[in-house]
């Protein structure tokens, strides 16, 4: 069942999803609601998202999890590549942290598992997007051409804001970065002003319930639609009204088709085909 409106059918891919192993997923979403103070839709399994998401007419599903202890990195990255293989239509990001030593080594697990880029979640994670420690790992990103999924945006904390993304990509402006949650959650004029021609992708997750119809489109504008992509937050919000806010926007139909699939699939290497994983 594809995304359907006005008459025209859309491919679509959700591409900001969190996914937890089936035996902590309630837990991990519990805690997770409690942060943002926000009621969890959903319990974040693999199997919930690839139910919840084709009911809705998604047809692909970045798929990733937060690494909050270095140890975890391995664990993590071995669950994204399992679900992967098990769930076709998932596109999976490596899990990172800061303390990671052997930044080259892995990475290249990260690549060998078939994973396409790394998720950073600063407020969890508890460093700053722009603290030193993170540009040699940045720049290894930025060698190989890995996209890079930050939380962005946070005004209670000084750990994810845009400000600190922009400095960033001044030292690094061959970096490709998407800044979720249309640039900067509750951050959203700062990330317009901050963000401006930087080339970041942003994505819609956690955006709409909080922003006019004049905001959203001043931000989709400002990134431009060829770089805005449709995305969930899974577990958090259902996909339904999300793409009908998405729709209410009255974008045109290229539009639309870029932010729902088109520019995911380009950032991301993904076929517009069924194909299966590997
Ligand atoms: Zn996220």
């Amino acid at each position: 069942m594809p995304v359907i409106h006005n008459g025209a059918s859309y491919l679509a891919a959700d591409a900001h999803a969190h996914i937890y192993p089936e035996k902590i997923a309630e837990k991990a979403t519990a805690s997770v609601g409690r942060f943002y103070d926000l009621a969890m839709r959903y319990v974040g399994t693999p199997g919930v998202l690839a139910e919840a998401g084709a009911q809705a007419g998604l047809d692909r599903f970045l798929v990733c999890s937060v690494a909050t202890k270095v140890e975890q990195v391995r664990s993590i990255n071995g669950f994204i590549e399992s679900a992967c293989r098990e769930y076709p239509q998932f596109v999976g990001l490596g899990a990172w942290h800061p303390d990671v030593e052997d930044i080259e080594g892995e990475l290249d697990d990260i690549q060998r598992q078939g994973l396409r880029g790394i998720k950073l979640h600063p407020d969890f994670q508890e460093f700053a997007i722009d603290d030193p420690k993170m540009l040699p790992f940045y720049r290894a990103a930025e060698c190989r051409g890995l996209p890079i999924l930050f939380h962005t945006g946070d005004s209670r904390k000084n750990f994810s804001s845009p400000r600190q993304l922009a400095r960033v990509l001044q030292k690094l402006p061959g970096l490709t970065c998407v800044a979720a949650h249309l640039g900067g959650y509750t951050e959203w004029k700062a990330a317009r002003e901050c963000l401006r021609g930087s080339g970041v992708y942003v994505d819609t997750s956690s955006s709409f319930p909080f922003l006019s119809e004049e905001e959203a489109l001043e931000s989709i504008a400002l990134f431009g639609a060829d770089r805005v992509m449709f995305g969930t937050d899974f577990p958090m919000w259902p996909a339904g009204p999300e793409l009908r806010a998405l729709f209410a926007l009255g974008l045109t139909q290229a539009e639309n088709r870029g932010i729902l699939f088109e520019n995911f699939a380009r950032l991301y290497r993904v076929s517009t085909q069924k194909e299966s994983h590997g």
